[in-house]
């Protein structure tokens, strides 16, 4: 449904490509799945830094169907990750309408597979579609509907110790109706828990292997 406003907003990969397909085995699931990433690329204006992107990430699966809770077998994923998803989209849909010209690149990657075990963002980290060792930052959105706990307008990030983004996005923040919420305390613990740590192992240029016990666990 989204594809064909995708490819109006976006240029693919440098290969032309919006959907990279790829397989996985899950332990889990007990099979093999032929799944797929969707990326699109604003290319950056500014000379000095456009061979550095910037990673936004969201991920596109859910759990499907379960064991029922009141008779009702389907997992919605409205929080986790629907709203995350309409985030991305919104923001490549805004810098499109704008005409916004970003200094650096940005990749935006919609991935699946998250649920299983982060496959979609591992695949993409991987095998990116640009220089991998120009990866400058990822900013991933994971259920960013889910308010009821926080309070409207309150917020929280994960990855306090990755970055500085926490303290540049509460200058931004002062004085509006939108407020980072000081969560530092379980940043570290959810960080492990979704698509980011992918990206983050660019970093520590340890794209290719996945043996951290923290990250592997999560794959049961
Ligand atoms: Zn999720």
């Amino acid at each position: 449904m989204v594809l064909p406003r995708w490819k109006k907003l976006l240029t693919g990969s440098p290969d032309g490509k919006l959907l990279q397909p790829y397989t996985f085995n899950s332990r889990r699931g007990g099979g093999t799945y032929n799944e797929r990433n969707v990326v699109g690329i604003i290319e950056g204006t500014d000379p000095g830094k456009k061979d550095e992107f910037i990673i936004i990430s969201a991920h596109f699966d859910h759990v499907g169907i379960r064991k029922a809770v009141e008779g009702d077998s389907i997992y919605n994923g409205a929080d986790d990750n629907a709203a995350g998803t309409c985030t991305l989209l919104g923001l490549a849909q805004t810098f499109h309408e704008n005409n916004y010209q970003p200094g650096r690149t940005i990749l935006f990657a919609s991935v699946s597979g998250e649920e299983m075990g982060l496959h979609g963002s591992r695949h993409l980290a991987s095998n990116m579609p640009l220089p991998v060792e120009n990866a400058y930052s990822n900013v991933n959105f994971e259920m960013t509907g889910h308010s009821e706990d926080l309070g409207r307008g309150n917020y929280f990030m994960t990855g306090c110790s990755f970055s500085n983004l926490d303290d540049v996005i509460q200058e931004f923040t002062e004085g509006k109706s939108q407020n980072l919420i000081d969560t530092v305390a379980m940043s570290d613990r959810l960080f492990y828990m979704s698509d980011n740590i992918a990206f983050a192992r660019i970093e520590r240029e340890e794209a290719i292997v996945w043996t951290d016990p923290k990250f592997t666990s999560l794959e049961n």
